[in-house]
């Protein structure tokens, strides 16, 4: 994909994939034609009173990707998502989902998305499953939907206990499963690992995996983590001040965010001549230990396979890389 560097009035830089050719036609159609585009957001800004939180944002997510939407504390991300969820109201002809825009479709859009922002709403004294029925009666969806929303979050175990009991992840899962009770397209997720411990948050991050991998969902989730949105997003759209100073590939910001393998293995010399043999460029930090570019985690797995292959063991890599706030330096200066 290609992107575009563009600097906004503020001289400050911004990098977009190529998709100009699409933002012309966007304002005089109350559809976005594109088959594959589950969101498009094109040139929206919003302001609460006289400030203004969001500026001249753009977004394009595609179907069955897992979207992660990053920025510090205050970005704009819980707006757009709010906006994105009808909870704030959008100007005309700036959000489409499913390729249709909102304020006309309001309905069949949100019947086609479930979202969980901020704390799900739960009612302690019921359990997963009695918690679930409610909604089911209320949005008139069978029963046995119940079982199977259960099973896919982790939960068909949960019994009788009252989710008031549960964990912090256990009721975010529960929150996941309320949104998945209606069998949504796509699912918004606002800081969903927020409040978790490391487990929970492994838990949340295989179960967002399952559901684009196994459910064929599309996923949008914000979060303030880099480390988070790298490990499961498939594309990122980096927000900060109500600015996009990004959006592409996470191998697009792989490249931008300069990171780097630490490789360290029992012989000095051998690797170093396995390296030179590949031409591959490196820097010998210390005795047996070796720091290349990462490229990405299969080529990171292939690589120490090939080290073994060639008859050197590996004693650990690590992947070296910028906080947010280096990686936003790299983006403006780039
Ligand atoms: P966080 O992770 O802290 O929630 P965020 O990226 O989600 O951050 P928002 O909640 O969208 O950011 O807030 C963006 C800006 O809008 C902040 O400066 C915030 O103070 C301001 N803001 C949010 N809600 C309101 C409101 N109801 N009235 C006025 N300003 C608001």
């Amino acid at each position: 994909m290609i992107n575009v560097q563009k600097k906004d009035s503020s001289g400050q830089s911004a990098v977009f994939p190529d998709r100009t050719h699409l933002e012309g036609s966007i304002s005089k159609k109350d559809t976005f034609p594109e088959t594959n585009r589950i969101i498009t957001v094109t040139d929206l800004d919003y302001y609460y009173g006289d400030f203004k939180i969001l500026d001249n944002i753009k977004l394009n997510v595609n179907t069955n990707s897992i979207f992660g939407f990053l920025g510090p504390n205050g970005a704009g991300k819980t707006t757009t998502i709010k906006i994105l969820l009808g909870l704030l109201s959008a100007p005309h002809n700036k959000v489409y989902l499913f390729g249709k825009e909102l304020r006309k479709n309001r309905i069949e859009i949100l019947s086609r998305t479930g979202s969980l922002v901020e704390n799900p709403s739960i009612y302690h004294h019921l359990t997963a499953s009695e918690n679930l029925k409610i909604l089911a009666v209320m949005l008139g969806i069978k029963r046995t939907k119940i079982d199977e929303v259960l099973e896919i979050v982790g939960l068909s175990n949960a019994g009788s206990k009252k989710a008031g009991s549960f964990s912090t992840g256990m009721k975010q899962r529960l929150g996941i499963a309320k949104a998945l009770l209606p069998d949504p397209e796509l699912i918004i997720l606002d800081e969903p690992t927020t409040g978790l411990d490391p487990g929970g948050i492994i838990e949340i991050r295989e179960l967002l995996l399952s559901l684009k991998n196994d459910h064929g969902k599309t996923i949008f989730l914000s979060s303030h983590l880099l480390s988070e949105i790298e490990k499961i997003c498939t594309d990122v759209g980096i927000i900060n001040k109500g600015k996009i100073l990004f959006q592409g590939s996470m191998e697009e910001l792989n490249k931008l965010n300069n990171t780097h393998l630490q490789v360290k293995t029992n012989s000095m010399e051998k690797t170093r001549i396995y390296f030179d043999k590949r031409k591959t460029g490196y820097i010998t930090i210390s005795q047996n230990t070796f720091d290349l570019p990462y490229r990405s985690d299969q080529a990171t797995s292939g690589l120490v396979k090939d080290l073994v292959k060639n008859g050197i063991d590996i004693y650990s890599v690590e992947k070296k890389e910028n906080t947010l706030e280096e990686l936003f330096i790299n983006i403006i200066e780039r």
